[in-house]
């Protein structure tokens, strides 16, 4: 069956048609799945009850139901562990700032990139999400919370430029007006550089910030933590970044998770000054949150201190990504790793 929460207003419009009901029905049923977030057809009281039964005979909605909830007694982050209509289960994880709650979503069952300090991809990929599910992670934190989602950030489980043309729809549906209607300058989408996709997500023309898991200042050091750098030199995914920049004006964000005694000294941090030097950039740096089956070590919080004051010295405009849920199972991977080990 057709998941009914994956179309666009226009193709539901057709689906609509095509079981014999009128146009302005899609509208309303557009309205019940992304603006009312209905997970069932059953909800949909403005419906006759024929025409209910008669979507719930043509179409799906894909169930994401919340199995665990861990909350941060510390900052009210919360992380979810949601299964889906297969058995899988995947993490999604809400964070609260000043700003609004943002929720930062799995793209895959698992991932295939195989960078060494994170645990989503230990299992490696199982498969890809589809739009409706990624929407329903965001839903479903958003009934539970009772408050609005306002932020969404593509940085859980998953690489999505491996599953782009169904992040490139949820980013659309989320936007939509006559549905959630996500403010796109308010959506960060995290990749681990692979050239095409950029360049493919860049062809959009979608104003979403891009966020580049650098990790390393040269090929040599990034091939030590990401597999993905044997494939594509830094050169060409930097350069791919530039022309998403010339595209869309967006500022580009690059994520560094800090080693220690892997890419945390001095020079280091020189090197990927000199690296950035000229572009509208902004490092992000993520003391490394260490993963039980991983042998790496975060470094002193005045090291990471002292590698940001090198990069702002030269130019380079960095932070120090707060932590948040820490008392909780932080890293990306880490609740369901525990949920799939028991
Ligand atoms: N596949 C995307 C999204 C991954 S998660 C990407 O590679 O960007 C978002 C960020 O968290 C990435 O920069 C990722 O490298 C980083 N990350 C994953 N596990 C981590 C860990 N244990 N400690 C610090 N950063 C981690």
């Amino acid at each position: 069956m057709k998941d009914i929460r994956g179309f666009y207003p226009g193709e539901l419009k057709t689906e609509i048609e095509s079981i014999g009901e009128k146009p302005y029905r899609a509208e309303q049923i557009f309205s019940w799945l992304h603006d009312k977030k209905a997970g069932d057809f059953t909800e949909m009281t403005n419906l006759s009850a024929a025409l209910r039964e008669k979507l719930s005979e043509n179409f799906s909605i894909a169930p994401v139901r919340i199995v665990e909830v861990q909350k941060s007694r510390l900052d009210g982050t919360q992380k979810y562990l949601l299964s889906l209509a297969d058995g899988n289960v995947i993490e999604a994880v809400l964070m609260r700032y000043r700003y609004g709650n943002s929720v930062c979503v799995s793209t895959q069952v698992g991932c295939r990139m195989g960078c060494a300090f994170c645990a989503s991809t230990l299992g490696g990929l199982v498969r890809n999400l589809e739009s409706s599910e990624m929407l329903g992670e965001v839903y479903a934190i958003e009934k539970d919370l009772g408050e609005r989602i306002s932020h969404c950030v593509l940085m859980g489980s998953g690489e999505p430029m491996d599953n782009l043309e169904n992040v490139i729809r949820f980013i659309r549906l989320l936007g939509d007006p006559k549905g959630h209607h996500m403010s796109l300058r308010n959506i960060t989408v995290s990749t681990c550089g692979i050239p095409e996709g950029i360049r493919r997500f860049a062809e959009e023309d979608l104003p979403v910030t891009l966020a580049l898991s650098l990790h390393a200042p040269d090929d040599e050091t990034r091939k030590k933590l990401m597999p993905i750098a044997n494939k594509y030199p830094l050169k060409e995914v930097l350069l791919a970044c530039d022309e998403y920049f010339k595209k869309t004006g967006r500022r580009l964000s690059f994520e560094y998770s800090v080693v220690a005694g892997v890419n945390d000294n001095e020079q280091e941090a020189l090197k990927l000054a000199r690296l950035l030097h000229g572009k509208n950039a902004h490092v992000n740096l993520i003391p490394v949150n260490p993963v039980t089956e991983r042998h790496f070590k975060r470094p002193d919080r005045r090291e990471v201190e002292a590698f940001q004051k090198t990069l702002v010295k030269s130019g380079i405009n960095a932070t120090i990504r707060r932590e948040l849920g820490s008392d909780i199972d932080g890293a990306c991977g880490q609740l369901r790793r525990k949920y799939l080990n028991t």
